[in-house]
């Protein structure tokens, strides 16, 4: 029986620009241009009754676009069906559009409204997400990213560690990859000097080693007592970093390209990482990034998940071993509220739901939106 079917959604595509372009790795390889600003794509579903819910997926780069060209066609899919029925609706949403794949920017559309339902129940039972999901922790150790690219002069970057500690952040991670090593080992040194042990410390390679590049570099590191080296391998070598994470001390962190269970069931079967770092969005919804986080419980891994802070940080309250969550400030201006930082974690809220509402600004950044009903599709309302 649908008591309350969903009655009428928005899907939205903004543009977020950056305050300065980024470069990792990817970059400094030339495969990748710097990034100066992220495609949002926004799911605001509502019911008959008026209750509602809000999702989000995002593609940096290329893809923005396309997310919205493909939720906008499956989303009537979702129109009069009861929205607690989250995997039968995953189930539909991705079969409507199986054609054009279960995994990647097909899901990553899908994940807008999956995330949307999952913050719609929360909201119906007045509980944050985390306790929804049965919460192991109020509060997750987070680290700061957004200080530590590769294109970020290094007294700049001495300076965000300071600013970082200072607001309450647990850890700080800094990319490396840079053509000439030693650069990577002489910022590694600095930051570490810098931290003194005040707050956990890791980097992240983005994929940018071979796999004898990535064992002389991860040695050369182990002295500094690294919480994770992350993707220190292209993201599919699952045996590569197998090797590698047999060979050395230091952990291994990897999963943020991947764009679905049935990729990391590959990382976890073939024991390539430590820490796993599913992203909600790119793995095609919290539905999706479930089922790795179940795999990776078994499998005893602790978990790191990707970006988006505003949906992982009740995730990784939610996964029963040790959890970090990566904070970055970028999608601040999108939302209402903030993240609580307190002693070295973020602190989940007690606002139902994700616990986010979208700002003003978000709406003036918008560049399509529809709003999808039992009438149809109707362009242009943003
Ligand atoms: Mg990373």
């Amino acid at each position: 029986m649908t008591r309350d079917p969903i009655a009428e959604m928005k899907v939205s595509l903004a543009w977020l620009p950056l305050a300065q372009p980024i470069s990792d790795a990817k970059v400094f390889t030339g495969r990748q241009r710097p990034l100066t600003q992220v495609a949002m794509l926004f799911a605001e579903i509502r019911t008959e009754s008026g209750r509602e819910g809000i999702g989000f997926s995002y593609s940096k780069r290329a893809g923005g676009p396309g997310l919205y060209a493909h939720a906008r066609e499956v989303g009537p899919e979702l129109i009069g069906e009861d929205p607690n029925d989250i995997e039968r609706l995953w189930t539909k949403l991705v079969w409507a559009g199986a054609s054009v794949g279960r995994s990647g920017l097909s899901t990553q559309a899908v994940a807008a409204f999956d995330i949307a339902l999952w913050d719609m129940k929360a909201r119906r039972a007045d509980l944050p997400l985390a306790k929804l999901l049965g919460a192991s922790r109020d509060a997750v150790p987070c680290y700061n990213t957004s200080g530590g690219f590769l294109s970020t002069p290094l007294e700049e970057l001495l300076e965000n560690v300071d600013r970082s500690v200072a607001a309450g952040l647990g850890g700080i991670k800094i990319k490396v990859g840079h053509p000439d090593a030693r650069e990577d080992l002489r910022r590694l040194e600095a930051v570490a000097k810098r931290i003194d042990g005040r707050v956990a410390l890791m980097v992240d390679a983005n994929q940018q080693w071979d796999r004898a590049a990535a064992l002389r570099m991860a040695r050369a590191m182990e002295p500094f007592g690294l919480v994770w080296i992350e993707e220190p391998l292209d993201a599919y070598d699952y045996e590569g970093h197998a090797a590698l994470a047999q060979a050395i001390d230091t952990p291994i962190a990897s999963g943020e390209m991947l764009v679905g269970p049935a990729e990391h069931f590959e990382l976890i079967r073939n024991r390539s990482v430590d820490f796993i770092q599913p992203d909600a969005a790119r793995v095609g919804g919290i539905t999706q990034f479930l089922r790795v986080a179940a795999m990776a419980r078994e499998s005893h891994l602790s978990l790191a998940p990707h970006f988006a802070m505003e949906i992982h940080l009740h995730l990784a309250a939610a996964y029963p071993h040790a959890s970090w969550v990566e904070h970055f400030d970028w999608l601040d201006p999108l939302f209402n509220e903030r993240q609580q930082l307190r002693d070295g974690r973020m602190v989940v809220s007690d606002r139902p739901g994700l616990g986010v509402t979208l700002s003003e600004q978000a709406r003036q950044w918008t560049v399509a939106s529809c709003v999808i009903s039992r009438s149809g599709v109707v362009d242009g309302f943003h």
